[in-house]
């Protein structure tokens, strides 16, 4: 075994000297696509190795270790993380990789004696480096899952037809399959051997189903979601509910008094999602974390926040976030001043400040019914409470001074042009120059907003004493 440490090493190191005398500019066409295979065929040697490491570490780390299990010697939470450490590739990578050393790592049986691998010939093929890396996983990937449903007899026939199309020639083939076409190959097989399902659509759907955990590209996390039919109505339907009723599609625009949403429907909905997990982790009823209900942390800088530039970091999120956004949390959920000397040590720590209580969440929540733009339809148990005058500006933490505002209007409250003032600590507000109809800021009168059912009654009733009704 130090053998092949050893031999592992000179082959690095020969490697290295064949790319640093390599000058792929210099070859001539076929000179230059014969490079391209040999260093794809040595390609393949390292992956199996890679493999086969990563399916030996991932067996020595298996969970019923307990405590003695690998990765809990090194300090790790599984094999995905001691690997990450070791390899610095992917997570995803990594649990290809696992997942493949599993399937073609030999087995012990109970007795002890050593069986073959759940996969022979895709193990005998990779260590020939013969078989690619993509071709091996789209053969595993496929036949794995099925094999409990149509039998390991099965799963072997369609490994041998599998490995020698990848491997090739056959007598279909005059050259091997490339990996797309081992992956269309492979899902042939699949249907069938597997052909009417012996498994029914809802408990596969059962088992697909998921959310991603996120990618960040381009400053969005992205994930994928596979709802089952019946979540995704649920959601469909919570979604719409809270949609302002201007940004669903729409034909007719006859209510001009309505102000518009500018956003476009894919937007309002990821902003109704937003509120709605707001709610949800406020909700009396949500887990707690050490006590205090879930909450999310977010660093920033003292002098960024006073300049106005730089960006913000969500605990456990590595997409950086605006100042906008920043603000938005501090107005919404409070700050605490961390000082840290130069040397990085912990200077001091204040306390939590300036977060509404659930008192006067209640009280405001009675007053405002919701949201407070005109036209919003976001209730008050999933919207902010925003600071009308900002705490650095001298506002108090008082329900005179904070209002409901859903997680769009208050992101966008500085730019948006909407207005808001408290007069006799009722909220009124004043819509943007391009909602104005052509009224200036002055003939624009304050207007008070509410969507509490109480006070829209009060506000009824005050109308009609203005207006007496003719009484036949
Ligand atoms: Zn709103």
């Amino acid at each position: 075994m130090e053998d092949a440490a050893g031999q592992l090493a000179e082959a690095q190191s020969l490697l290295a000297r064949a790319l640093a005398g390599s000058d792929e500019r210099m070859l001539r066409d076929d000179a230059l696509l014969e490079l391209t295979a040999t260093a794809e065929a040595v390609g393949r040697l390292a992956d199996a190795l890679r493999i086969r490491a990563a399916g030996e570490v991932a067996f020595r780390s298996r969970r019923e270790l307990g405590e003695d299990r690998l990765s809990a010697r090194k300090g790790c939470r599984n094999a995905v993380e001691l690997l990450a450490r070791v390899t610095l590739a992917s997570e995803r990578t990594i649990t290809q990789r696992m997942r493949l050393g599993a399937a073609v790592r030999p087995r012990t049986a109970l007795s002890g004696d050593t069986m073959p691998a759940r996969f022979e010939q895709v193990a005998s093929a990779l260590a020939a480096g013969t078989l690619g890396y993509d071709s091996a996983l789209a053969i595993v990937d496929t036949l794995d899952p099925i094999r409990a449903r149509v039998g390991d007899l099965n799963v072997e026939l369609a490994e041998t037809a599998l490995v020698a199309a990848a491997t090739g020639p056959t007598a279909e083939s005059p050259l091997p399959f490339a990996a797309d076409e081992v992956r269309g190959q492979a899902r042939v097989w699949e249907n069938v051997l597997d052909e009417d399902g012996t498994v029914p659509a809802e408990e596969r759907a059962m088992a697909a189903r998921g959310i991603s955990g996120g990618l960040t590209r381009d400053g969005l996390v992205h994930r994928k979601m596979a709802l089952l039919p019946e979540i995704d109505a649920k959601f469909e339907t919570l979604l719409n509910a809270y949609l302002s009723p201007r940004s669903k599609p729409t034909f007719n625009d006859t209510d001009p008094d309505q102000p518009k949403d500018p956003r476009a429907t894919a937007q309002a909905r990821h902003d109704v999602f937003a509120s709605l997990i707001d709610g949800a982790a406020r909700s009396a009823a949500a887990p707690t974390m050490g006590g205090a209900a879930p909450t999310v942390l977010v660093s920033v800088r003292q002098a960024d926040l006073a300049a106005g530039a730089g960006s913000g970091f969500i605990e456990g999120c590595e997409a950086p976030i605006s100042l906008g956004a920043v603000e938005q949390f501090i107005c919404a959920g409070g700050q605490q001043h961390v000082l840290i000397g130069d040397d990085g040590t912990l200077v001091s720590l204040s306390t939590t400040d300036r977060v509404f209580n659930a008192a006067q969440r209640r009280a405001i929540s009675l007053r405002d019914g919701g949201c407070i733009i005109p036209g919003c339809t976001i209730p008050a148990a999933w919207s902010e409470i925003h600071h009308v005058i900002a705490y650095r500006d001298g506002g108090e933490t008082e329900t005179c001074n904070g209002v409901l505002l859903c997680w769009f209007h208050h992101r966008t409250i500085e730019t948006s042009g909407w207005r808001i003032l408290m007069i006799d600590g009722v909220p009124h507000v004043k819509p943007p120059p391009w909602l104005r109809n052509g009224r200036t800021d002055a003939e624009t009168p304050w207007r008070r907003s509410t969507s509490s059912r109480t006070q829209l009654a009060d506000l009824l009733e005050q109308q009609r004493e203005r207006q007496p009704v003719l009484v036949e």
